[in-house]
C-alpha cells in the first residue's frame, strides 16, 4: 500500500458512506460494548489502480456537547497526523455550517495536505453548497456523491499524485535496498495467425528451446505460462499455440484461434502482434488487432520473416497505411520487423514491449491536459449542433491500463465520432501515447471547477 488517506468531516457529511464504497465492502461494525464508540476504522481503499490505506474517523454521533467537539477534533488530529493527504467533507446539501469552518481552520494549520470534497453533490440540490465551500480557503472542492458513486474521476484525480510520489519515494528506497525490491513480473502475450512464427519467435525470446517447431499446424504442445527475465525485468508470458491442434480436428480454424488469441490477450497486459511479412495483414489479423484494442492493452506488432522479403520499404509503408485505414486506433503502433528464424531483429522487441507498457501506464497531469484541450478547441471548435455550439468545459486523466480520459461537455451526445476522433488522435501525438489504446469517455455535467 502506497500513501494513506485520511476522512474527516462532522457528523453525517457521509465519511462512513465514502469509505464503504473505497473500501468496496461493508465492513462489520464492531460497537460491542455499548458506550464504547469506535473512533476510528482502517481499510484498503481502492479507486481504479490506486490502493491506499484510508482511515475512517466516523462514529462521534452518540457523544454530545463540548465532549463531543474536543474528542472529534483530537481524534480528527490524530487521524491526519498519521495521513498522507485528508478528504475533508462536507455536505453540499446542507452547505458550509460552523463546524466545518473550524475542521478547515485547523486542517489549513496542520502540515497535512488537504482536499475538500463537497458530498452529496448529486442532482442540482448541492450547487448553492458546492460553491459555498469555496469560501472555506482550502482551494477548489471536488463534488461527489459517495451514496451514488459520482465524482469518483475527479477524486481519483486529486489523489493520484500522492500515489506519484509514493512510487517515488519507494524508489529511491529500493535503489538503496534492490534485494527487498518485490517485482511483478510484465505479463506478456504473443498471437498471430497459425504459421506466422510465434512459437519460433517465443523460442528466440526465451533463448531456450522449449517448444518444438514445424511446418505444419499442431505441432507446439499445450504450453501454458514461461518465466523469464530481461535486463533485469521479469517477464511472465503467455503462449497459446498449443490451441491449433483443436481447431484443426474440429475444422473451425478461424474461430477457434480467435477465442485462443482472445484468452491470451486479457491475460497480458502488452500483446505482441506475430504477422507474416510475406503475406502482409490478413482480415484474421486485423481482427486479431481490434481484439487487443477493444480489450485496452498495449501492443507491439512483430513483422515476422523479414528474411524472406525483398522489397522492405513498401513492405512496411503498406503495413503501415494498411494499420491507420483499417483501425482507428492503429495509428501510430511499433512495428518490429524481424526474423525468428535468424534472429535478425527479435532484440529490439522486447525494449518495444516495455516501452508500449509504459506508454499504458502514463498518467497525464490535469493543467496540461485542459492547456491542451482549449488549445485543440480554439483550433478546431467543435461542431454546431442545433445551432448552438457543444462546450468542452474540462477534461481529466481518471485512469491508466489503458489510458483513460473523461471530458465532461454539455450535450455530449451531439458531440460527432470526428471530433472524438480528433481528440483521440491530438492526444496520442500531443502526450506521446502511441501504441495504446486510448479511451475518451465524454460526461454531461458543468465544468465541476467552476459552476
Ligand atoms: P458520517 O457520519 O459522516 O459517516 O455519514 P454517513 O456515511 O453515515 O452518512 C450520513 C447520511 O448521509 C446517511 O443517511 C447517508 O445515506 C447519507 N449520504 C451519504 N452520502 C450521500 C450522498 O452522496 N448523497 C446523499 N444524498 N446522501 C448521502
Ligand atoms: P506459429 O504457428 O505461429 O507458432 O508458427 P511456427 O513458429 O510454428 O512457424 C511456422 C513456420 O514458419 C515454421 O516452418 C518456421 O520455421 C517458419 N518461420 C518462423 N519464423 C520465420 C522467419 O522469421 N523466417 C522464415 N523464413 N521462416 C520462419
Amino acid at each position: 500500500m502506497s500513501f494513506t488517506v485520511a476522512i474527516v468531516g462532522r457528523p453525517n457529511v457521509g465519511k462512513s458512506t465514502l469509505f464503504n464504497r473505497l473500501v468496496g465492502r461493508r465492513l462489520a461494525i464492531v460497537d460491542a460494548t455499548p458506550g464504547v464508540t469506535r473512533d476510528r476504522r482502517e481499510g484498503e481503499g481502492r479507486l481504479a489502480d490506486l490502493r491506499f490505506a484510508l482511515i475512517d474517523t466516523a462514529g462521534f454521533d452518540d457523544i454530545g456537547g463540548d465532549a463531543l467537539e474536543a474528542r472529534m477534533m483530537e481524534q480528527t488530529r490524530r487521524a491526519v497526523a498519521d495521513a498522507d493527504v485528508a478528504l475533508l467533507l462536507i455536505d453540499a446539501r446542507t452547505g458550509v455550517t460552523p463546524i466545518d469552518a473550524q475542521f478547515a481552520d485547523s486542517l489549513r494549520r496542520g502540515a497535512t495536505s488537504v482536499v475538500l470534497v463537497a458530498n452529496k453533490c448529486e442532482g442540482a440540490a448541492g450547487e448553492a453548497g458546492l460553491l459555498d465551500s469555496y469560501s472555506l480557503g482550502l482551494g477548489d472542492p471536488v463534488p461527489l456523491s459517495a451514496e451514488h458513486g459520482e465524482g469518483m474521476a475527479l477524486l481519483y484525480d486529486m489523489l493520484a499524485p500522492y500515489a506519484d510520489e509514493a512510487a517515488a519515494k519507494a524508489d529511491v528506497v529500493s535503489a538503496e535496498a534492490p534485494a527487498n525490491e518485490v517485482e511483478t513480473p510484465l505479463q506478456l502475450a504473443v498471437v498471430g495467425r497459425p504459421n506466422v512464427g510465434k512459437s519460433t519467435l517465443i523460442n528466440r525470446l526465451v533463448g531456450e528451446d522449449r517448444m518444438v517447431t514445424g511446418p505444419e499446424a499442431g505441432i507446439t504442445r499445450d504450453a501454458i505460462s514461461i518465466s523469464w527475465s530481461f535486463q533485469g525485468r521479469a517477464i511472465r508470458l503467455i503462449d497459446t499455440a498449443g490451441l491449433r491442434r483443436k481447431a484443426k480436428v474440429v475444422g473451425k480454424l478461424e474461430g477457434l484461434s480467435g477465442a485462443d488469441a482472445l484468452r491470451a490477450i486479457r491475460f497480458a497486459q502488452v500483446v505482441v502482434l506475430v504477422v507474416d511479412a510475406t503475406m502482409g495483414f490478413e482480415k484474421q489479423d486485423l481482427t486479431i488487432a481490434r481484439m487487443i484494442i477493444d480489450e485496452g492493452r498495449a501492443a507491439v506488432l512483430a513483422v515476422n520473416k523479414w528474411d524472406l522479403v525483398r522489397n522492405r520499404r513498401n513492405i512496411l509503408a503498406g503495413l503501415a497505411d494498411r494499420l491507420e485505414d483499417s483501425l482507428a486506433q492503429g495509428r501510430g503502433l511499433r512495428m518490429v520487423t524481424c526474423s525468428a528464424l535468424t534472429g535478425q531483429g527479435v532484440g529490439r522487441l522486447l525494449p518495444a514491449a516495455m516501452e508500449a507498457y509504459d506508454v499504458w501506464n502514463r498518467h497525464v497531469p490535469t493543467g496540461p491536459l485542459n492547456r491542451w484541450l482549449h488549445e485543440m478547441s480554439e483550433r478546431h471548435p467543435p461542431p454546431l449542433a442545433r445551432g448552438r455550439r457543444v462546450k468542452l468545459r474540462y477534461m481529466t486523466q481518471a485512469k491508466t491500463r489503458p489510458p483513460t480520459f473523461v471530458l465532461f461537455a454539455s450535450r455530449p451526445d451531439e458531440l460527432p465520432e470526428s471530433y472524438r476522433r480528433y481528440l483521440i488522435n491530438g492526444l496520442r501525438d500531443d502526450f506521446d501515447l502511441a501504441g495504446t489504446p486510448i479511451r475518451l469517455l465524454i460526461r454531461s455535467g458543468k465544468n465541476p471547477y467552476a459552476p
